[in-house]
């Protein structure tokens, strides 16, 4: 049988006259898969058409047991048949699959990925603990795909072969973002004042204590503000071949959580760098639409940002699901007394802020090239296919 490594489809053994093409799919394994994002991961993953879930992992509390008995499920639909029985590993780097995703706890994120990469793994990471990294890319692909050049520097420094990590951001600088980005392509971006009111999902399980968060907003998230004002500064910014520049932008977030499930709400007010219409900035939002590259990607939506015109709306229990997830709703463009416009908008949390945005991050690394398959010399049939 041959061996075939390159990224082009396997085409059927050599000399062999009913030549047929194979696709095999990247086989994928989620750390943390037990928690809130880990779920959402082997839900999202249980029908795609690129990747398929091979390992699960979390911690001693759940190793050794099946992913059913270990997880807590928190979806309306059924835990997938693809993932019930699997046996749940701890987090050594010994998983059998081509790259993983990280929904891991950021007490043991920072380390456990950083061994996963060394091991060779392609890690997609939702935790912070390696967002700010000089050498690691924090990834929006809608808004900085060109910060993935960054890789082949991260693997030269830390001595990665195959492996290397790569963030999307805090959840609620996923939707600010992708709505920003058309602004900052069509008009510029001088200052940002957010004020948020995020939903307890965002929080993991068991999270914010229902006697605290019950009829009532607690006006603190830890670390939420910083990561909201530090965060688009480089999802904005270039990167210039060496480092990440900033965008320079003058930030300032106010986080509430509020009792809501599913869905971040987000009221901006910002100043731009060139003279707008409200109906100008309306359109840039309504016509930002993405690459074909990105287009053919499974999980893209071709335009990520929703405008709706009426009063009272975006709202949590009604658009949280808009573009499955990955869109982010804005309402209320209207004129800033003390900025220029402003508005608000929503977006998914365990979706476009998590799950789904990793799920995304590791469909454009498969597209581009990134993956390797780990199956060893000799055991394999065909190199999977990213189309
Ligand atoms: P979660 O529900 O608390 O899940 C945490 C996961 O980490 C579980 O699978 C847990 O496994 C595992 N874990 C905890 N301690 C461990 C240890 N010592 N060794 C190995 N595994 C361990 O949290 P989450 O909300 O899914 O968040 C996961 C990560 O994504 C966090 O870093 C969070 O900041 C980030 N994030 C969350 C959101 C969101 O909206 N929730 C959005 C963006 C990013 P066990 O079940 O075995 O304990």
């Amino acid at each position: 049988m041959s061996s075939h490594r390159s990224s082009e489809p396997f085409v059927g053994e050599e000399g062999n006259a009913s030549v047929k093409r194979v696709k095999k799919k990247w086989r994928a394994g989620v750390l943390g898969a037990t928690g809130i994002v880990g779920q959402r991961l082997v839900h999202l993953l249980a029908d795609h058409p690129w990747f398929e879930l091979t390992e699960v992992a979390a911690s001693e509390r759940s190793s050794g047991k099946s992913y059913a008995e270990a997880t807590r499920w928190h979806l309306e639909a059924p835990i997938p048949d693809t993932a019930r029985n699997l046996t749940v590993k701890g987090l050594e780097p010994a998983l059998d699959c081509d790259f993983v995703f990280s929904g891991l706890d950021s007490s043991v994120a920072g380390v456990a990925e950083e061994d996963f990469a060394r091991a060779g793994y392609p890690v997609v990471s939702n935790s912070r603990n390696h967002r700010m990294d000089p050498d690691v890319p924090l990834l929006i692909p809608e808004v900085n795909a060109a910060h993935l050049d960054a890789i082949p520097l991260q693997q030269k420094l830390r001595g990665y072969e195959t492996g290397f990590i790569v963030t999307n951001p805090n959840c609620s600088t996923a939707g600010l973002v992708l709505v920003l980005k058309p602004l900052a392509d069509a008009f510029g971006l001088e200052k940002i004042f957010v004020v948020t009111l995020q939903a307890v999902s965002g929080a993991g399980y068991p999270g914010v204590p229902s006697m605290d968060i019950h009829a009532n907003v607690v006006p603190f998230i830890s670390g939420e503000e910083e990561k909201m004002e530090i965060e688009p500064q480089k999802l904005l910014g270039k990167w210039d071949g060496v480092r990440f520049v900033d965008a320079g932008l003058g930030l300032s977030a106010h986080c509430n959580r509020v009792p809501v499930l599913d869905g971040h709400l987000e009221c901006v007010s910002l100043s731009l760098k060139k003279i707008a219409s409200l109906q100008e900035v309306r359109e840039a939002l309504r016509n930002f639409e993405v690459s074909a590259e990105l287009a053919s990607l499974p999980s893209a939506v071709r335009n990520p940002v929703v405008v709706l015109d009426e009063e009272n709306r975006p709202q949590p229990r009604r658009d949280v699901n808009a573009g499955n997830g990955m869109a982010a709703v804005v309402g209320r463009v209207r004129e800033c007394p003390l900025l220029d416009v402003k508005l608000t908008l929503l977006s998914h949390n365990l979706v476009r802020g998590a799950a789904g945005a990793a799920l995304l991050n590791a469909e454009l690394l498969a597209a581009r090239g990134f993956f390797k398959s780990r199956v060893a010399e000799g055991e394999q049939v065909a190199e999977p296919v990213a189309q």
